[in-house]
């Protein structure tokens, strides 16, 4: 490689992270590199551990030491040599959080465009463009300070219709019949006492329920007195809303609670904007109402706009809303709340918010970027990936799919398989070439699965009735029991919905086997979450004739600092968590004592950091070795037993909690796309594990978009025809030779090719 023009390539010389064997390597500068292989080969090691973490460490030492003093101290990977690194740019699948204040249109910097041209164009003119901003106290909404919810009375606990004041219409506390507030109203005279409320006039119903506090001269017991009338809701909420019920009694609290709900704001109808802000429109709308519309018709009612003042917010405006539209995500709006966004979706709005940055010579790491992306819109994300590059970027990319393989300058296949018989690299160069490779990659690239004939027969149905929600219109469904059931459809048609959703809420005793997080402290890890660890501290007990609770990592016998992990890992809120050696007891995990016991020669430490492969060699004791074949069959040979759960990625979340979950018999499995990480060599193994599950007499529903699973399905229901407002229907139902003839069904074209 030497005739190479160093500075032309991002250069690693001897890496040494993680699992990696002395990885040396040349990235290509602004252009495309694809990093693939086995799940557990090496390629975070590379991507992630090394070259992010590297620019992370060079992007630090440029702050004051002032400023260094409240960073972690990033350590340098582990290489000989990183040279030629630009800044790093991470685009992960982590969720965008935010709170109820953080919107599409705010992440993606649309909002302030959108409030600009309002602030120009919009009729009648309001001023300034932060009257159209919920984050600005001139602009929200003064009722619900810009959240757009409110607490608000249950009306139809409050109060009953269907009965008079004498028959106790009033439910609400304190006004039952011959109480005090019931006879304060009896004394005021203004109302029939037996005339049921159903049978009020409108401005009667109104005097009762929301008149505003006001004196009056009522006669009591023949003496004339001044007292003050309030409406019975309004004083409900001025009592228990407008002010904090925390400050009651808890006995007040627990009273009145069931007659309070949370709802959308009665004065800016849950647009989380000020009157003045929302009478001024633009060709009839205003901008709640087009942050409420679809990004895709959006655009079309932007571009509408015919006012020369206007015509550079409009083309900036156009130019970002069909960034979003070209990744896939023309069925999500403005208003949507970001931390509603899946992983996927999530991911996709990170892209957008860059392309529409000014950035050039930035490295963009991105991983598995096509998650919750129909194969229908790969080619999406490919353009999007390529327009990065060519405003001289240089762009790399873990992922797994042949689609997004396709399109790379360059491919790094890592290999040959995971842990420590991966680390290496086993192809590098051109797709052809990666086509024409015999390694594991190149392989199943050149094949795919067929599409399976002898689906299994149901054992029942269980039925979905007039789901609607989100985009779901009247949708009724059968999921059949005691096969595998793959749910399909392009990303927003509606199946999270669906399954995550309605299903769930019908059948709350389903096991969820999702990507989320697992790591409850940072002391948990695949032997603890697993049940493992119970067992070695038995056995380590037993042998060594002392009590189990020492090697337990909240026991005296582990480092308090590190609970025996023997690194530190520091979590910042806006930064990812930094792995810090510990240097208690020179990072040896647990007291000198305690490393002292020996099992079959080896110490507790030595077991954590044996890989689920080597510990299934090294015990027999029955428990133990069922629980690590149990991980070993969801293709997590590679992992530590004292990994901490914290530092797996998502994919591997959902593949521990597979492996914990194998045993059950008769229950329903949820999994939403459980391929998330696998390799194509991979996916054979985790079908088998559905077919096992199912085969026991479990059903199993998948919401995949991966075509082998999708092949190998029992039964398919597919959503669409497309996303958001023109999805929410099933457009097929069936077994996979049949999918293949529908016409209406995305899915069936692509299983066709
Ligand atoms: P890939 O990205 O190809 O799935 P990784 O680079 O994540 O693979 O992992 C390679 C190997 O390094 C695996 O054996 C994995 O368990 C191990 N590994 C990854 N991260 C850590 C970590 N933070 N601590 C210890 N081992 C790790
Ligand atoms: P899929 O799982 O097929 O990608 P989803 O079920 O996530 O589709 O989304 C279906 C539709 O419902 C989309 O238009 C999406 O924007 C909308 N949607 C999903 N979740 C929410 C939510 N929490 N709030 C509002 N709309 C939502
Ligand atoms: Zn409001």
């Amino acid at each position: 490689m030497t005739d190479h023009n160093a500075q032309e390539y991002i250069v690693i010389k001897a890496a040494r992270e993680n699992n990696l064997k002395n990885v040396s390597l040349w990235i290509p500068k602004r252009k495309t590199t694809i990093f693939t292989g086995v799940s557990g080969s090496g390629k975070s090691s590379i991507v992630f551990d090394t070259i992010a973490a590297e620019s992370m460490r060079l992007l630090n030492e440029n702050f004051s030491m002032f400023v260094r003093n409240f960073l972690p101290r990033y350590p340098r990977p582990d290489a000989d040599e990183i040279e030629n690194l630009s800044m790093a740019v991470i685009v992960d699948q982590k969720r965008l959080g935010g709170g109820s204040h953080s919107t599409m249109g705010t992440i993606t910097d649309i909002s302030p465009i959108l409030r600009l041209l309002f602030s120009r164009v919009g009729q009648p003119s309001v001023g300034g463009a932060h009257m159209f901003s919920f984050n600005d106290p001139q602009g929200m909404c003064s009722e619900c300070n810009g959240i757009g919810r409110r607490l608000g009375v249950d009306l139809s606990k409050a109060v009953d219709m269907s009965k008079s004041l004498n028959e106790g219409a009033l439910m609400l506390p304190e006004y039952s019949v011959n109480s005090w507030e019931w006879n304060m109203i009896v004394q005021r005279g203004d109302f029939d006492f037996n005339k049921k409320l159903s049978e009020y006039s409108d401005e009667e119903l109104d005097q009762l329920l929301y008149d505003k506090a006001r004196k009056v001269k009522v006669d009591f017991a023949g003496k004339e007195m001044n007292i003050t009338v309030e409406g019975v809701i309004e004083k409900f909420t001025n009592k228990y809303i407008k002010q904090d019920v925390k400050t009651k009694s808890e006995r007040t609290q627990k009273a009145v609670a069931p007659f309070i709900t949370e709802g959308t704001c009665p004065s800016c109808r849950g647009v989380r904007l000020s009157q003045a802000s929302l009478s001024s429109r633009i060709n009839g709308l205003n901008i709640a109402e087009m942050s409420s519309v679809e990004v895709g018709q959006l655009i079309r009612a932007i571009q509408e706009i015919d006012n020369p003042i206007a015509a550079p917010i409009v083309k900036s405006l156009s130019e970002r809303l069909q960034h979003l539209v070209d990744i896939g995500l023309g069925y999500l709006t403005l208003d949507r709340e970001t931390d509603t966004l899946s992983g996927g979706e999530s991911q996709r709005v990170k892209i957008v918010k860059h392309l529409s940055g000014s950035l050039v010579d930035v490295t963009y790491i991105f991983d598995e970027p096509s998650i919750g992306l129909h194969p229908r819109d790969v080619h999406r994300l490919n353009n999007l990936l390529l327009k990065l590059r060519e405003k001289g970027n240089t762009v790399i990319v873990v992922e797994h799919d042949p689609d997004v393989i396709k399109v790379a300058d360059h491919i790094v296949d890592v290999g040959p398989y995971a842990g420590s018989r991966g680390g290496t690299i086993v192809y590098e160069g051109s797709y052809q070439g990666l086509l024409e490779s015999d390694t594991l990659t190149g392989t199943h690239m050149r094949r795919s699965l067929q599409l399976k004939h002898d689906c299994r027969q149901p054992s029942g149905k269980l039925s979905i009735k007039d789901a609607t929600l989100h985009n779901l219109r009247d949708v009724s469904v059968n999921i059949p029991t005691g096969v595998l059931t793959v749910v399909t459809g392009v990303a927003g048609s509606g199946k999270s919905t669906l399954i995550n959703e309605v299903f769930l809420n019908q059948h709350p005793d389903a096991i969820v086997i999702d990507q989320s997080g697992i790591g409850v402290s940072t002391r948990s890890n695949p032997a603890t979450y697993t049940g493992i660890m119970d067992e070695v501290r038995k056995a380590f007990a037993s042998a060594n004739k002392v009590n189990q609770s020492l090697f337990s990592f909240n026991s005296k016998g582990a480092c308090e600092n590190c609970q025996g992990l023997g690194v530190v890992y520091t979590n910042l809120s806006f930064l990812d968590s930094v792995k810090l050696p510990c240097d208690i007891y020179g990072g040896k995990r647990f007291k000198e004592e305690v490393l002292a016991y020996k099992l079959n020669g080896k110490s507790i430490a030595e077991v954590l950091e044996m890989t689920v492969e080597q510990a299934m060699d090294f015990f027999d004791q029955k428990k133990i070795v069922n629980k690590l074949r149990a991980m070993s069959d969801v293709g997590l040979n590679y992992l530590t037993l004292g990994q901490p759960l914290s530092t797996l990625s998502g994919g591997e979340c959902q593949r521990i909690k597979l492996a914990s979950e194998l045993h059950k018999k008769g229950s329903i499995y949820v999994m939403d796309e459980p391929t998330t990480g696998l390799h194509m060599s991979d996916i054979g193994h985790l079908l088998e594990i559905m077919n096992r599950l199912v085969d026991a007499g479990n059903t199993v529903i998948v919401i995949e978009h991966n075509l082998d699973v999708i092949r190998q399905a029992d039964w398919i229901i597919d959503l669409g025809p497309e996303g958001g407002n023109k999805g929410g229907q099933v457009v097929f139902e069936g077994m996979p030779s049949e999918i293949i003839d529908s016409e209406q069904s995305i899915t069936g074209r692509f299983l066709r090719k």
